[in-house]
């Protein structure tokens, strides 16, 4: 979750990696089929971009770093990176709002260049609509998004996806890449957070 800004987050406790297994309700995406599934992203990728001469991803942080740097071993064609971060504000603890704030931008100039934003999940679709209105002004040769997870059924502005790895039920998810507050990160799998349970 990007933490909000001004708002400080009740910090649970978290002493030892293992203690997840106190509130995983279920693991929604295990390492193989994610992998699997990333490799296949990878490979359409490529092929859709044979022709670019300059992509280049835009890795949402914090949460896409991990899906971003396994999809970029998969992508066969010459490519760039860059980062940004985003900051969203006036909703709750797990929720987003409309209002949106880059905290940290990007170094490269995209004017000219074919753009694929790297996402690690799309719920209501309010970051991503500010992100691809921001880059647009900028004038990219192409702007597309690639977002690992898709909470479709949450959707409250419309945004265009191009490549989705997973669409997946209204669950709070944690692990590769999306945090409990700020914490797991580093799980290889995406699982359900026990809601009642982590914060009971
Ligand atoms: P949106 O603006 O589409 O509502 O929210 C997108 C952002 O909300 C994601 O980039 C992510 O930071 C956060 N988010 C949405 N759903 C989840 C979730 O289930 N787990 C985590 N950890 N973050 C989420």
């Amino acid at each position: 979750m990007k933490p909000a800004a001004g708002r400080t987050m009740k910090f649970h406790g978290i002493d030892n990696m293992e203690d997840y297994h106190s509130f995983l309700k279920e693991i929604l995406v295990p390492e193989d089929k994610l992998q699997a599934r990333i490799a296949e992203l990878g490979k359409q990728i490529s092929h859709d971009y044979k022709d670019a001469q300059q992509l280049l991803l835009i890795c949402i942080l914090r949460g896409a770093v991990m899906f971003m740097t396994d999809l970029s071993r998969h992508i066969d064609v010459p490519h760039s990176m860059d980062f940004m971060a985003i900051s969203s504000y006036g909703a709750g603890n797990r929720n987003t709002s409309g209002m949106v704030r880059i905290t940290m931008d990007l170094n490269t100039n995209i004017c000219g260049r074919d753009v694929l934003i790297v996402e690690d999940i799309i719920d209501s679709g309010n970051t991503l609509a500010y992100v691809l209105r921001l880059l647009s002004t900028r004038k990219p040769k192409s702007l597309n998004i690639c977002t690992l997870l898709d909470k479709a059924e949450r959707r409250e502005v419309e945004v265009p996806i191009r490549y989705t790895g997973f669409t997946i039920p209204n669950k709070f998810v944690f692990g590769y890449g999306l945090d409990l507050d700020e914490y797991y990160r580093n799980l290889p799998f995406i699982g359900v957070v026990d809601l009642e349970r982590y914060e009971g």
